[in-house]
């Protein structure tokens, strides 16, 4: 996770937990879509669940899990794909944006599943007749195929069953890369566009200091968007008096960076030095965040046996 995933997500998540009963799950069964080593999915899906108790996911008051560890995903995927059209599917945007980027690769190995994740989305969502999903922009056309199947369920076996999920719409900033800022910050175009979530202080601070800003020499009205970056990292981390400070200077024309950069270092250090000093404490017991996925997995099926018995009821398959 980078700092872009933490103030565009992960910090939302966090916060929905006060208002609302809250599932999340890691999905290695969406990164099985996507050419991949076993030997890393072990590590990474281990890694993310980790990450997300340390960026505080708290496994007592939402459902936290590891989205294999709950079969009855996969079970409701095989029953909506056969719910789902096949037009809808082809009408995804993700799959051609995603197959294209493969098929620019040497070896190009598109796989069924990439085509119809959404569909095991629909399932992810929907097992918990889940009333809001906390996606992006990116993601809507997603949420509206599981409305779709959700639809054509009900209608198909004449049951008000599931409701349709609605996008729970959060203002989040976006973060932009520190080394180009007209990209995104992102993880595929290298270390120097973006900061770990859990990267030590020195690593931070270097980053943050190599930021670019302008030259500062002939400052225009509007400041460059690198610096409106720093600015916003400082806002996203509650520093919105000392951002408001450096806006107030640089009005008068005074465009010396060096403070700003130094100021968005130490609110970036002082938001990650508790995310890391917890994460160390989650990994130095590995049974422990064994057994989490174990609890969590067993609290998510309580919801989700129960789901399909009702629905292996209304479709016409045997009792188990
Ligand atoms: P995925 O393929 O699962 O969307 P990403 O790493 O692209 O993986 O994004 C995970 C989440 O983090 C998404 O909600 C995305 O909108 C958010 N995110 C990613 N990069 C940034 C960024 N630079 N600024 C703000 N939010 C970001």
């Amino acid at each position: 996770m980078h700092i872009g995933n933490y103030f565009g997500a992960i910090k939302n998540w966090v916060q929905l937990q006060d208002d609302y009963d809250c599932r999340y799950c890691v999905v290695d069964l969406h990164a099985m879509s996507m050419p991949y080593d076993p030997a890393v999915l072990r590590k990474n899906t281990e890694q993310m669940f980790v990450d997300l108790l340390a960026a505080g996911i708290n496994p007592n008051r939402s459902i936290l899990f590891v989205q294999s560890m709950v079969p009855e995903h996969t079970e409701l995927n095989w029953i909506f794909a056969c719910v789902c059209a096949y037009g809808d599917l082809t009408r995804q945007v993700s799959f051609k944006e995603k197959s294209e980027q493969l098929e620019s690769k040497p070896d190009t190995f598109i796989s069924a599943g990439l085509f119809t994740y959404p569909v095991l989305q629909a399932a992810d969502i929907l097992v918990y007749r889940a009333d809001f999903v906390p996606v992006g922009k990116d993601q809507t056309q997603h949420l509206e195929l599981s409305r779709t199947i959700a639809n054509r369920f009900n209608n198909q076996f004449k049951a008000e069953f599931f409701p349709e999920p609605q996008v729970l719409a959060t203002e989040t900033p976006k973060v932009l890369s520190l080394a180009d800022p007209a990209r995104k910050m992102g993880k595929s175009y290298g270390p120097k566009h973006y900061i770990g979530l859990f990267e030590d202080e020195k690593t931070v601070r270097s980053k943050v200091r190599s930021a670019v800003t302008d030259t500062g020499d002939a400052p225009s009205e509007k400041l460059s968007d690198g610096v409106e970056n720093l600015l916003g990292l400082l806002r996203a981390c509650g520093k919105n008096d000392i951002e408001a400070a450096f806006r107030a200077e640089y009005a008068t024309g005074n465009r010396r960076y060096a403070p700003l950069k130094d100021a968005a270092a130490d609110a970036i250090v002082e938001l990650t030095s508790g995310m890391r000093t917890r994460r160390a404490e989650i990994l130095a017991d590995r049974d422990a965040v064994k057994r989490l996925m174990r609890d969590g997995a067993e609290k998510a099926q309580v919801i989700t046996r129960a789901t399909m018995k009702e629905v292996r009821q209304l479709v016409g398959l045997p009792r188990r």
